[in-house]
């Protein structure tokens, strides 16, 4: 979002200073040096309703490094793979009663072809899920999934934003039976190492390792952020780092403003990257549901992305406050490994040529039902800042193009500013409903 806004700014003709506290660009689309591969720290993939990257991607010139893969969806139950993701597979299935079948095939289709979601924004998911498919199907098929991606706030997550996932990855297929997904040559850091070079192309400057401390503000507007030692002057700041580490950078927001920050809740992830000889799985993605194994699935990304060996991520999604978090890397791998090792028994322990932990504390914001409600404006009662992260797209779940959306909007809305097109921020500078 930073990047998408820095890059936008600086297309509009303004002086960007992007300030990163990382040693690298890209945040949670990152890569990192797996013993050689340069690859995503967390999974990345694209859906055909991304049009905020291909429209971006078409504006850096790198939209021939698109590539879209024929993929599939496992779902991993009573110690078996069975195929998913599309009606004929749902008929196949045999742990559900025909009528089961039928309510969730009708339900997630109606979810693909809703034009939005507000008639369900009172609903937590599993209220949704089991009006319109049943109390015995939210136990059999989500129930694992939701406790394992939400623990203590598995009850509490909007209808609406699991429905706008729902639609997201749905509506990426070529046909009712054949998903598509995407991924970019290179991975992701194709996309930010060109946004990297046409800011500083345009005379933006990048500074890594650089934490912003805090934004200054003088007579009611930004005048200065405090970041890595040195003073940045500035008359407009966009901040889009994770809504938790706000309160801390602007002590000068209204206490209002501050507690509706503070109201918004995150859960970390502990994800692992295996590299393996041997293919666990046919498929992109393989769903888990069973009692004894404690992760909600797992993802073969060499079935997107080609790789010379099979790599294979585990994402362990918990609020902080799990003991689990506090976990050794190796007990993650131990663990997960195992796992991989029950989907698949023909994987033996040298099939292991490499595992990496990475872990993030604010990897996924907790939207409950009416969220947009709780949300503060883009624009801060301090002249010159906005403010947004991931969450402020809800119902949207994270995702690189709709963080490309926002990033975009915020730099628009200080151009027009600035430029004295608006005499006053307005939530309409932002493109937002808030
Ligand atoms: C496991 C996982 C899998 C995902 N899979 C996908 C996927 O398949 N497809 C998809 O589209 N999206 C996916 N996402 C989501 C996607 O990565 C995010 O939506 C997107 O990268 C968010 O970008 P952002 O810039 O809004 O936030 P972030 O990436 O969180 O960026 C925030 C930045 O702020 C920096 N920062 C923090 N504090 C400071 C400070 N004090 N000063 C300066 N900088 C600071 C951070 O270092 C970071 O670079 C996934 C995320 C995770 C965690």
């Amino acid at each position: 979002m930073g990047l998408a806004a820095a890059q936008r700014a600086v297309t509009l003709g303004h002086k960007v200073d992007l300030i990163e506290a990382d040693g690298k660009l890209g945040g949670m689309a990152a890569h990192f040096d797996f013993s050689g591969l340069s690859i995503e720290r967390f999974y990345h993939f694209v859906c055909k309703a991304d049009g905020p990257t291909f429209a971006l991607m078409r504006d850096l010139g790198i939209s021939n490094k698109m590539r879209w893969v024929d993929t599939s969806m496992g779902y991993f139950t009573h110690g078996k793979t069975h195929k998913w993701g599309d009606p004929v597979s749902l008929l196949r299935y045999p742990h559900l009663s025909v009528i089961e079948k039928l309510r969730t095939g009708l339900q997630m289709f109606l979810a693909t072809k809703a034009s939005g979601f507000s008639r369900i924004e009172h609903l937590t998911a599993r209220e949704w899920i089991e009006r319109g498919s049943g109390k015995s199907v939210y136990q059999k098929l989500w129930r694992r999934l939701q406790e394992l991606k939400f623990h203590e706030f598995a009850d509490e997550v909007s209808a609406s934003w699991i429905a706008s996932r729902i639609k997201r990855i749905g509506n990426s297929r070529e046909s009712i039976l054949k998903a598509q997904l995407g991924y970019i040559e290179g991975g992701s850091e194709t996309l930010i190492e060109a946004m990297a070079d046409d800011i500083r192309r345009k005379g933006g400057r990048i500074y890594l390792n650089t934490p912003a401390e805090r934004v200054v503000v003088k007579d009611g507007r930004v005048s200065l952020v405090q970041a890595g030692g040195t003073g940045f002057e500035a008359q407009a700041v966009i901040s889009t780092v994770p809504i938790p580490l706000v309160n801390h950078l602007v002590p000068d927001l209204p206490q209002e403003w501050k507690d509706k920050y503070a109201a918004i809740r995150n859960i970390g992830v502990v994800c692992l990257v295996f590299k393996l000889r041997k293919s666990v799985t046919p498929h992109f993605w393989e769903n888990i549901v069973a009692e004894d194994i404690d992760i909600p699935g797992l993802i073969e990304f060499s079935n997107l992305r080609p790789f010379a060996d099979t790599i294979v991520y585990v994402p362990y999604y918990m609020p902080l406050t799990q003991p689990k978090w506090h976990w050794q890397d190796e007990q993650f791998i131990d663990e997960a490994f195992s796992y991989i090792r029950r989907v698949n028994p023909a994987i033996q322990p040298d099939d292991l040529m490499d595992a990496r932990v990475s872990r993030l504390h604010h990897a996924q914001p907790v939207c409950e039902p009416h969220f947009r409600d709780k949300l503060p404006c883009v624009q801060t009662p301090i002249r010159g800042l906005q403010i947004a992260d991931t969450c402020f797209y809800y119902p949207e779940d994270r995702g690189v193009a709709e963080s490309i959306r926002y990033g975009r909007m915020m730099a628009e809305a200080v151009s027009r500013r600035l430029s004295g097109t608006v005499s006053h921020w307005t939530d309409a500078d932002t493109g937002s409903e808030k």
